[in-house]
């Protein structure tokens, strides 16, 4: 599979402390001035192009908080050669901004959900804000910013009780809801018997709303496996990174906020882009190494190089 998606996490710093992710706010540590500026993400954006890069995602962190994130999606999407700019949010911040997104040339978005009760969700979340970021959604609808696909990650004994409400949303709304496995990270974070199969989550889904049906070539390039609940609006997506292996099709590399890019989000091996960029190296040096990295990226694979501490706002998820 050719690498042709970049996703670029904009930020380390996030508005809520999920239990999984980040849980004491360590998010945010990084010194401002070893985050990569606008004038980085966009020149490897660009250079990106030359090797192969079609797509982008932006992440983070929290993407919508990076101050002036609707001038970076701007100046992203009017790079010849990028098809398509995405964004991964908590949505906690969409409402206001979906219709600027939208209009500053963002195709899509991902918004994460880990429960459809309010009470659940400020558990795992710190925050009581579930309804903001609901209304963000419907906003995010509205302007287009669609297929919209939600996505939860499901942790046994905390959140395991909402997979039937969330797959529910999938009846109403045409929307993926989406189900990622829990990645145990760092000890600071849920330890790794809160893991539940996504093959679990299905027996949970199909025993409230009978068998799922497949559908086959959505989500072709992604690790997604989508179904269907019989008359639904909208899709069920699995993305189960600790059961199944997906190494073989992944067309993804990843770029941190502090400028490391990394071929395998499992690996703990990383090239740091910044560090050549601030040397002063030109555009032939960088377009080097990025068509190094990509050269060498099926080397490196969940099975060669799976680290159980990394930081996943860091990183982008
Ligand atoms: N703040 C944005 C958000 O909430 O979507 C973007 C960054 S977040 C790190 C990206 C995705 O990674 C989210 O869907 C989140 O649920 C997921 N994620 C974070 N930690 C995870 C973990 N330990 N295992 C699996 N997914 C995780």
């Amino acid at each position: 599979m050719s690498v042709d998606y970049l996703r670029i996490s904009v930020t380390d710093k996030c508005n809520l402390r999920c239990v999984y992710c980040n849980p004491l706010g360590s998010c945010g540590y990084v010194e401002h001035r070893e985050i990569l500026s606008f004038e980085e993400i966009h020149r490897i954006a660009r250079l990106s192009v030359r090797c192969g890069i079609q797509s982008v995602r932006l992440t983070g962190g929290e993407p919508l908080v990076r101050r002036n994130i609707v001038h970076l999606v701007q100046k992203i999407t009017a790079t010849p050669g990028i098809n398509e700019v995405t964004l991964t949010t908590n949505g906690v911040l969409l409402e206001p901004m979906a219709a600027e997104l939208k209009a500053a040339g963002l195709s899509r978005i991902n918004v994460s959900v880990d429960s459809a009760e309010r009470e659940c969700y400020q558990r795992i979340t710190g925050f009581d804000l579930l309804e903001k970021v609901t209304r963000g959604i419907y906003r995010a609808i509205e302007v287009g910013l669609t297929p919209l696909k939600i996505n939860a990650v499901i942790l046994k004994g905390i959140n395991e009780s909402q997979v039937p409400a969330l797959a529910r949303i999938s009846l109403y709304l045409p929307v993926a809801v989406r189900f990622i496995e829990y990645c145990p990270t760092s000890r600071h974070t849920r330890p790794s018997h809160d893991f539940i199969a996504n093959s679990q989550v299905r027996k949970i889904i199909e025993s409230r709303f009978g068998p799922l049906s497949a559908i086959l070539g959505m989500g072709a390039n992604g690790p997604a496996l989508y179904f269907k609940v019989r008359n639904s609006a909208g899709t069920i997506g699995f993305i189960s990174g600790r059961t199944s292996v997906f190494c073989r099709s992944c067309n993804r590399l990843r770029l941190t906020s502090d400028g490391k890019l990394r071929p395998c989000l499992y690996s703990a091996h990383q090239y740091d882009l910044k560090k050549l960029i601030r040397s002063g190296a030109g555009d032939k040096q960088i377009m080097a190494l990025l068509e190094r990295i990509i050269e060498e990226k099926h080397r490196y694979t969940k099975f060669n190089s799976f680290t159980e501490d990394f930081s996943m706002q860091k990183i982008g998820g």
